[in-house]
């Protein structure tokens, strides 16, 4: 009986990170010894083309050059002739899906409204098993949000492409550089963030055909390859609590073909859903060697041909690497060009796979990228009020912008966020002066009751020009002696040593009157998250100089600890847990050198919203935290700098050139640069522009253009993926808002005589 079926399999790339085909033919050969399978490949490269297992190999030109009408013509006649189809190319699944839009029964594929709900990252099929989908966020949205999504995650996220790739991107610069680089590899703008869990990975391989689970695995990862691929594993019975919902899941969307669920088990014991996909994974023999042979069972329930009985080998397997003997027909081609670039695997892909998904993308009736009706939701209200105060028709560009309102409103927030403690602890909020050291801010800050915080004599000097009394004042960072006699004359609120032979001068100074303070404490470097700062304490012998240094620390002198590192690079909830680790480190400073701490100063690096963000509530939890752990703290010291600054500034820059290519592509060289916007890739900044129509100020949308700075220089690129307006002119000015910290501290003169 089996003589006459004939059963295509596609997908036979095999190299590290390889396709399933090698492994459903292997399969397929033992549960239907007499069976004819044909190989698909669109790349003579596909090593698996040379499989001994298949009896005839079907190559076709790869997707960029192939008569896709003529190749899905070419497939149902041979569906109609009897022949059955299992694909393991995901491109392809979606392509034929389309193709036969009903179905064809011998096709063995899942159709369209499957693949729908098992689109990744919502898998909205999910509901029912007994998993969660790790939080995610789609690339559509504005960067304000991806960023803030970020912190949330604490930079431990993966950007995901809509097919393949996966990468991760731990800072802003290098989210911004993938995303560019995916968008335009996979032609959409349906990527999305997502947040990576930590834990064992393993998965469930599943078999149906029209709506009925014939079969189904659990394997759990026992060896990976530097890509996370499975390199051994184990397959076994999925449990209850998987199949039954899994059986009904697959009855509601009347599956077909084979499915692979991927997830990750947390410490725990919580499974997440990873992906689901439509195809059989490539270690699929290995459940066959486990007496589970799904390939089999699909053939078989499709075909009603019974497949031969597979033998449990072991319910362990392994992979090795061999050699094949080449096909005749298929000679081996010259080694390819040397691949330039960073891309991702699938995106060198012999079978040209990018091009197959922009084909698909471009094609009528293919998904096209969601144009975002962008609005100023997201923007500040006062931004807006700032901007009416400016006179655009005598501003020369580029321009930094002061928003009073903003910053008024800002500083005023921020005294609220610290208003709270009814206890012992005494809130200090002390501006950060190097992040930007305007005389505006400086006096808003003293208005509203802050103290500042200065690294430098030069620094501590503009502030006490500014208004500030030396006991306002916080002497911090490694090298405030420098210049020293710059230093006004007065009693310090605090100085906190980055050294102990720092704090060892200045004991020595205190005690000879050539210093004065009421505070003086040591900056501890923050163990297990790398820092330049501070004394080191992750190891008994660093430790041990540090208590021996706080022996002499005279006991009429209030003592204090820092610590600082910026919870917009960490993220927010890693900043909670070496908040609370410090304090522990505290703790035992205090018994191992009897001194008590009194002081305690958190530092800044707080980017803005998200102290305000988490508002008093959030304040009061460490408040509470510290006196749970260090009773005698009577002082909690802030240092923020950019949440308070980075809103209160914005650059101008006017629009000299605009080049629009054919394609719809578009460059505008502008008269700023990144010498005036130094963080231009470090964090995202919301860009507005007037409407020529409205006469309304709109923000800059997504898009595929990108703005030149003026600069002759080729990294000097001041955004890209926005899209700018097919009205801009020469002459427009955009704004970048959110430029009011080390954009402007950092700024430089370049390329101006
Ligand atoms: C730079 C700095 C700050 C402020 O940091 P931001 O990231 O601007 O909030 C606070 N404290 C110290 C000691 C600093 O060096």
């Amino acid at each position: 009986m089996t003589k006459n079926l004939t059963i295509f399999i596609s997908g036979l790339y095999s190299g590290p990170n390889p396709q399933p085909g090698v492994g459903i033919a292997r399969s397929l050969r033992q549960g239907f010894p007499d069976a004819k399978l044909v190989g698909v490949e669109y790349s003579n490269r596909c090593s698996g083309i040379h499989w001994i297992d298949l009896d005839d190999v079907w190559l076709q030109r790869p997707w960029s050059e192939l008569d896709l009408d003529l190749h899905a013509c070419d497939i149902k006649q041979r569906l109609d002739d009897g022949a059955v189809w299992i694909s393991s190319i995901d491109l392809e699944i979606v392509w034929l899906a389309d193709v036969f839009p009903d179905g064809h029964p011998n096709l063995l594929v899942p159709s369209r409204g499957s693949l729908s709900m098992v689109r990744k990252p919502a898998i909205t099929a999910h509901k029912g098993l007994p998993v969660k989908i790790p939080a995610f966020r789609g690339t559509d949205v504005d960067d304000w949000d991806l960023h803030s999504f970020c912190r949330d995650n604490d930079w431990n996220v993966w950007l995901k492409g809509p097919y393949y790739e996966a990468v991760r991107t731990p800072t802003w610069e290098s989210f911004s550089h993938w995303r560019g680089v995916l968008s335009s590899a996979w032609a959409t703008d349906e990527l999305f963030l997502q947040a990576h869990v930590s834990g064992f990975e393993e998965s469930v391989m599943i078999s149906a055909y029209e709506g009925e689970l014939l079969e189904c695995v659990h394997m759990r990862k026992r060896d990976v390859t530097d890509l996370g691929k499975t390199w051994a594993g184990d397959a076994v019975t999925p449990p209850p609590e998987i199949v039954y919902p899994l059986r009904k899941i697959i009855r509601d969307l009347k599956w077909t073909g084979g499915g692979e669920l991927e997830m990750v088990r947390d410490a725990e014991d919580q499974l997440w859903l990873l992906e689901w996909n439509p195809r059989f994974p490539a270690w699929v023999h290995g459940a066959t060697i486990a007496g589970r042979n799904l390939p089999a069972a699909l053939v078989e329930g499709a075909t009603g041909i019974e497949a031969a009985d597979c033998p449990i080998v072991a319910c362990e397997f392994t992979r090795v690497v061999i050699e094949v003997p080449v096909r005749k027909e298929f000679p081996l081609p010259r080694l390819p060009e040397p691949f330039v670039g960073t891309a991702g695997h699938s995106m060198k892909h012999p079978s040209g796979l990018v091009e197959f998904a922009q084909r698909l993308h471009l094609a009528p009736g293919g998904s096209p990228s969601p144009s975002q009706a962008h609005n100023l939701s997201g923007v500040p209200e006062s931004y807006l009020r700032d901007l009416e105060k400016v006179d655009f028709r005598h501003l020369q560009t580029p321009a930094s912008l002061f928003f009073e309102s903003t910053a008024r409103e800002t500083f005023k927030k921020s005294t609220t966020l610290t208003d709270v403690s009814k206890g012992e602890i005494r809130p200090i909020q002390a501006y950060s002066i190097k992040t930007n050291p305007d005389e505006r801010l400086l006096r808003l800050a003293l208005d509203f009751g802050f103290y500042a915080e200065a690294i430098s004599p030069l620094e501590a000097q503009k502030a006490v020009a500014a208004g500030f009394r030396t006991e306002q004042l916080i002497l911090n960072g490694p090298a405030k002696w420098w210049r020293r006699d710059e230093l006004p004359d007065g009693r310090y609120h605090a100085v906190f040593c980055d050294s102990t032979l720092e704090l060892e001068r200045i004991t020595r100074d205190i005690e000879n009157r050539a210093l004065s303070a009421d505070v003086v404490g040591i900056r501890l470097r923050t163990p297990g998250v790398a820092s330049r700062f501070g004394v080191p304490i992750d190891s008994p012998e660093l430790f041990e100089v540090l208590i021996n240094a706080l022996r002499e620390h005279p006991a009429s002198i209030r003592f204090g600890v820092h610590f600082h590192m910026a919870s917009s690079a960490i993220g927010i909830g890693q900043w909670r847990d070496l908040f609370r680790s410090m304090l522990a480190w505290c703790s035992s400073i205090e018994s191992l050198a009897g001194r008590r701490i009194e002081v305690l100063d958190i530092g800044g690096g707080w980017f803005p919203g998200d102290f305000q963000r988490k508002s008093a509530i959030e304040f009061r939890e460490l408040i509470k935290l510290v006196q749970g752990e260090l009773p005698d703290v009577t002082e909690l010291i802030t240092e923020p700098g950019k949440a308070l600054a980075q809103s209160t500034m914005a650059l101008a820059m006017s629009v000299l050139e605009v080049r629009r290519y054919a394609g719809g592509t578009c460059e505008a060289v502008m008269d700023g640069s990144i010498a005036d916007l130094p963080m231009h890739s470090f964090q995202p900044h919301r860009i507005l522009l007037l409407d020529r129509e409205s006469g309304d100020w709109r923000p800059l949308e997504r898009g595929d253009s990108l703005l030149l700075g003026r600069l002759c220089m080729e990294h000097d690129i001041v955004a890209a993926n926005v899209e700018v307006p097919a009205a801009t002119r020469s002459g427009d000015v955009f704004v970048f808002c959110d430029a009011g910290a080390y954009d402007r501290s950092m700024s430089y003169v370049f390329g101006c005589g």
